[in-house]
């Protein structure tokens, strides 16, 4: 695990719930579109009204104490699946048709396995969120005039990582029953960087599927099936 930041946190391998259907790899590889998984979520609270920004609240603490939020949720939910993101299994970082290069700081490319890649979005991340410079957090110290283009950066990355995890790992996290956190985090995040126009849709039209169903407030039926089993 990387970047493991909750030292109790622990896996619990021996689900029951392992999915083994047969379908076609196309279907396969869009198990998350099922509805019996996208139905499943930890809440559904009104997630537009939790990301506005609250009158009291500057814009720039708001998008700051977000960002590093979900940085922390999203490495967390990373590491749950980091076992099986490996060099082999994930040659590159990809999610659908899209693989995902790294630029170095000199704006180098380069091809990197989905575990190098995560690890140089969590490292620059990591970086960025405790830089006392960028996310100021000592009173009267302003944010530098590049904040928003950096958050905006973080999201971008943060997204690519969400988007591995559902194309490559959803199985694993069904596995690990997490997809009722994944999709709620999921959600919460696209419905925040809509609302700050964090990341260019063009960006994230690769999971517009999903971001369709799961940012939809569930009809009053399907919610018999919340997540209490744990
Ligand atoms: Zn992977």
């Amino acid at each position: 695990m990387r970047f493991k930041r909750n030292g109790s946190y622990t896996l619990n391998r021996k689900s029951k719930t392992k999915p083994n259907g047969k379908k076609t790899p196309a279907e396969e590889k869009k198990h998350y579109l099922e509805p019996e998984y996208t139905k499943v979520r930890v809440v559904d609270s009104d997630l537009k009204e939790l990301v506005v920004l609250p009158r009291e609240i500057d814009l720039n603490e708001w998008l700051a104490s977000n960002t590093t939020t979900f940085f922390n949720l999203i490495n967390l939910q990373y590491s749950t699946i980091s076992e099986f993101c490996t060099g082999d299994t994930c040659q590159s970082m990809t999610a659908c048709n899209t693989i995902y290069y790294w630029y170095d700081e000199k704006g180098k490319k380069s091809k990197c396995t989905a575990p190098q890649y995560v690890d140089f979005v969590m490292s620059l991340v990591q970086k960025l969120v405790t830089d006392e410079d960028i996310f100021p957090t000592k009173y009267g110290k302003e944010f530098p005039n590049s904040f928003e283009s950096l958050v905006k950066k973080i999201c971008r990355y943060l997204f690519h990582v969400l988007a591995h995890i559902y194309w490559a790992h959803f199985k694993e996290t069904v596995a690990l029953e997490l997809q009722g956190h994944l999709n709620t985090l999921y959600a919460h995040f696209i419905v925040f960087v809509r609302e700050f126009n964090l990341v260019d849709p063009k960006d994230m039209c690769v999971m517009d599927d999903l971001s369709e169903v799961l940012c939809t407030p569930l009809p009053p039926n399907a919610q018999q099936n919340h997540v209490t089993e744990r």
